[in-house]
């Protein structure tokens, strides 16, 4: 027959040594500090989506003159089709990421845009890593605020170049404070 060992969860003690014992005491005091210090902290909940966050800045952005990231949020992406070249750098930079990337055709006609491609993006596929937007060199690609992104259908997932150019309408009003208690809201 075999005998199967429950782990010991650490803090918690599961012999009746002395050490096994003042191991049980401190867990116990430790627990007793956290749930107290949780009585007086505000909990960090919002009635989503009456409260949203207010994010504030622009989102995640890439200045490739001075090879820095700008921080910023990471959420559903902005294209600039005046800056765009088609240079597919974006979607090489995701093929080994999440292959969230597709180059394809636009009807417009810019003059730094010979083949008038340019990325569309997957959300479905798309883990918010930033990486295309710091492949860019044109300042043509960033992220956004835009966290909203739920649909009940994969192809609603895919953002066309038409609409990865919509500046995305954000109406966060929640005011994030953080002290050093912790993070709360109004
Ligand atoms: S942010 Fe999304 S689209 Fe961009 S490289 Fe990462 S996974 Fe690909
Ligand atoms: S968004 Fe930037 S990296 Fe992607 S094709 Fe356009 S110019 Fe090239």
């Amino acid at each position: 027959m075999t005998i199967h060992r429950t782990p010991a969860i650490e803090g918690v003690s599961t012999t009746k040594t002395g050490a096994g014992s003042t191991n049980s005491a401190s867990g116990f005091i430790k627990a007793i500090e956290s749930g107290s210090k949780h009585l007086i902290i505000k909990r960090f909940t919002l009635r989503y989506p009456e409260q949203k966050l207010k994010l504030t800045g622009d989102g995640y952005q890439f200045d490739p003159k001075r090879g820095v990231g700008i921080a910023g949020y990471r959420g559903r992406h902005i294209l600039f089709h005046d800056k765009c070249t088609g240079c597919q750098l974006c979607a090489i930079a995701c093929e080994g990421i999440a292959e969230a990337i597709g180059m394809v055709k636009v009807d417009e006609e810019w003059k730094q845009n010979k083949k008038s491609i340019m990325p569309q993006i997957d959300f479905g596929k798309c883990v918010f890593c930033g990486l295309c937007v710091d492949a860019c060199p044109f300042y043509a690609l960033y992220m956004t605020n835009d966290y909203e992104l739920s649909s009940f259908t994969k192809e609603h997932l895919i953002y066309t170049p038409s609409q990865l150019a919509i500046k995305p309408k954000y109406d966060g009003d929640v005011e994030l404070k953080i002290d050093k208690m912790g993070a709360t809201h109004g």
